[in-house]
């Protein structure tokens, strides 16, 4: 989708930090880091958020969600554990309209989250 930063990102015109990438998927560092691991995870396909995501292809959420684990594994912190968020609408903080699984890890997390 045109003026889409994180299409941008997957299709390699906006720079990243790239952390894996498969097909798919597309894992790359949050620019800023609320978290020593801090890890975007992005379906190359557009899609505003995980509902509608979710709605029209489960097939793509599984595998964002495995890569999610797979980023997990390679950062050190499935044992530790780990969170995976996905911020969704104005009130959620959400402020990149290109569904993104958050992998949040390398330190305690209160709950709930301000
Ligand atoms: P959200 O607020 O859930 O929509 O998350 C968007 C995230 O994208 C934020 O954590 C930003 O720090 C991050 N972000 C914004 N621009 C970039 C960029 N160019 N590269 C990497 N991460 C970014
Ligand atoms: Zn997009």
């Amino acid at each position: 989708m045109a003026d889409c930063l994180f299409c941008g990102i997957a299709a390699g015109e906006i720079p990243a930090t790239i952390v894996s990438a498969n097909p798919r998927t597309v894992a790359f560092r949050d620019i800023n880091p609320q978290a020593p691991v801090h890890v975007l995870v992005i379906p190359r396909a557009h899609h505003p958020n995980l509902a509608e995501l979710a709605a029209v292809d489960g097939a793509l959420l599984s595998d964002l969600v495995a890569h999610a684990r797979d980023v997990a594994l390679a950062e050190g912190i499935t044992d530790s554990g780990y969170r995976i968020v996905f911020n969704t609408g104005p009130e959620a903080g959400q402020t990149v309209g290109h569904v993104h699984a958050h992998v949040l890890g390398g330190r305690p997390m209160s709950w709930p989250p301000g």
